[in-house]
């Protein structure tokens, strides 16, 4: 490997200087100790009686109690939701359905600080990403949607769009309540009704959201949003009331969804896992592109589906640029969620950290050169610090497996396609990065390189107008934009 011969000038940030605490207040959060099922519009008890912790994995406490639904509480919420569907929401005239989602919309701004308070004592993300990226993301999407709903017939011009009828959402941790925006915005303005399983560690965001639902006069049973684990899942997805499912989750239930509706007639759109290649060609601005790296990786824990997991760096900038990320990892705040100067939160989950951890240690197996920052975690809740991984084979699991956490392997190469053919090697296709002064390569690499996103000089950047989805193993359909249209419709 040819090495650069530039003197790569070491870092000082962060080196005797440390931020005062700044945490955010939750004295204006409203939370109930205990949360019932939301059918029919009203919070109804679940059949079973029975009700699990959600808890804060920064510290380990217990925020709240929410019900389990099981097969028959599913049922109610499919059987309200077909009666909303076919004595209210599929006649009312669409612009009339677009008035109430504008109104969530607008309900979620004026409430973005408990709404992004809660997402982040729930699920273990930065305040400063439930705050400036979730939370404005989730009133985008209702307000992008709420102006589709009277205009269907210019996005499919010539074809009567009709909607689907009831939509089973099945969401997970990592964006609760952004991937329910994703779900329920869409489903709505196209004339669905919904139910909605948010996932067993994150379901406060989405109970808010009941809550705030049924304030905004949205007719009864329009939304249904129901809690408990993968088994309430499966019962959404095996229900025969329901006429399609949209699933966002790992490629492994993917999978078994798949098959279960195989020979139904419920239409399914699935966004599953992926690993993302980052690509740095020794003419990209470096500075830039490893901030855009970090950004890729460590965003949210690197609970992000498409994480810029696997990192390939062009030989002649290696040194360089490692070294830059060394530096730069070292100057990340890792801990306490509701600090805003967090950079780095909690794991999501004890299972979560424990699956990352098991990763560290096949990747330090593999013969992986393993580099972490030198912090100190917090003694209580579920903690990781950025890993960095170099000496990493193209084969080995940690390259070709999804870790989702604060892992990044690097790679080496030469010509564009030595890249592509590396970066296309992986059973998923959901994302990818490109960093370079030149456009040729861009346009070269975006259209060879099997992913459904592909940033350019820039990593992690959405948008309620541009479609989201992936090939292979990362699913199908698109979320957002005029595609997200026609996942909830008959065209
Ligand atoms: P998961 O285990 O697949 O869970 C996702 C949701 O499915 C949860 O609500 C889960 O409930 C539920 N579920 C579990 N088993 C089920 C079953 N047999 N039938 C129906 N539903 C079932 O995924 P996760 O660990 O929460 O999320 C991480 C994964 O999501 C990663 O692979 C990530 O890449 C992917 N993801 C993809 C995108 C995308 O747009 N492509 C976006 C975000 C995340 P419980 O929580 O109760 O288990
Ligand atoms: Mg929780």
């Amino acid at each position: 490997m040819s090495k650069s011969n530039k003197e790569v000038p070491k870092l000082k940030l962060n080196q005797g200087w440390n931020y005062a605490p700044a945490p955010e207040s939750a004295s204006h959060v409203k939370l109930k100790d205990k949360y019932d099922l939301f059918i029919g519009g009203q919070f109804v008890k679940p059949t079973s009686g029975k009700y699990f912790d959600t808890i804060n994995p920064a510290n380990e406490e217990k925020i709240a109690k929410v019900a389990e639904a099981n097969t028959a509480d599913v049922d109610k919420a499919v059987k309200a939701a077909r009666t909303a569907y076919d004595k209210v929401w599929k006649k009312m005239p669409p612009k009339e359905r677009g008035k109430y989602i504008y109104r969530i919309a607008r309900l979620i701004q004026e409430r973005a600080r408990e709404f992004a308070v809660i997402e982040s004592m729930d699920g273990g993300k930065p305040i400063k990403e439930a705050r400036d990226v979730d939370v404005p993301l989730v009133a985008n999407h209702f307000f992008y949607y709420a102006g589709w709903a009277d205009k269907l017939q210019y996005a499919f011009p010539n074809r009567i769009p009709q909607p689907l009828g009831v939509a089973g959402q099945i969401i997970p941790w990592n964006f609760p309540l952004l991937m329910a925006a994703w779900k329920i915005a869409p489903a709505l303005a196209c004339g669905n009704t919904v139910v909605l399983k948010p996932a067993e560690t994150t379901p406060l965001t989405a109970l808010k959201l009941a809550e705030l639902i049924q304030e905004s006069g949205l007719p009864e049973g329009v939304v249904n949003i129901i809690t408990g684990f993968g088994e309430t899942g499966a019962a959404i997805v095996n229900h025969p009331g329901i006429d399609k499912i949209a699933f966002t989750g790992s490629t492994d239930v993917g999978k078994i969804i798949q098959k279960a509706v195989a020979g139904t007639n419920k239409k399914v759109t699935l966004e599953l896992g992926g690993k993302a290649a980052n690509i740095i060609f020794d003419d990209a601005p470096i500075d830039q592109a490893v901030e855009g790296i970090i950004n890729g990786i460590y965003f949210n824990q690197g609970h992000v589906c498409c994480a810029g997991s696997r990192l390939f760096v062009q030989e002649s900038v290696y040194e360089e640029v490692i070294q830059k990320l060394k530096d730069r990892i070292e100057t990340l705040i890792v801990g306490d969620p509701m600090d805003k100067n967090t950079d780095i939160g909690a794991i999501n989950s004890r299972q979560q950290l424990d699956n990352i951890n098991k990763y560290l240690k096949i990747g330090a197996d593999e013969g992986a050169e393993m580099y972490q920052s030198s912090c100190n975690l917090p003694g209580k809740g579920f903690f990781c610090k950025p890993t960095i991984f170099t000496n990493v084979a193209q084969s080995s699991r940690i390259a070709q497996e999804e870790i989702f956490g604060p892992v990044l392997t690097v790679q080496t190469f030469r010509t564009d396609d030595e890249v592509i053919e590396k970066a296309n090697n992986t059973p998923f296709g959901l994302s990818a990065g490109v960093w370079t002064d030149k456009g040729s390569k861009i346009f070269n690499l975006t259209t060879k390189m099997r992913a459904g996103v592909v940033w350019a000089n820039t990593y992690n950047k959405f948008d309620p107008t541009a479609p989201f989805g992936g090939y292979k193993e990362s699913g199908f359909g698109r979320e957002g934009g005029l595609h997200g249209l026609s996942a909830y419709l008959k065209v």
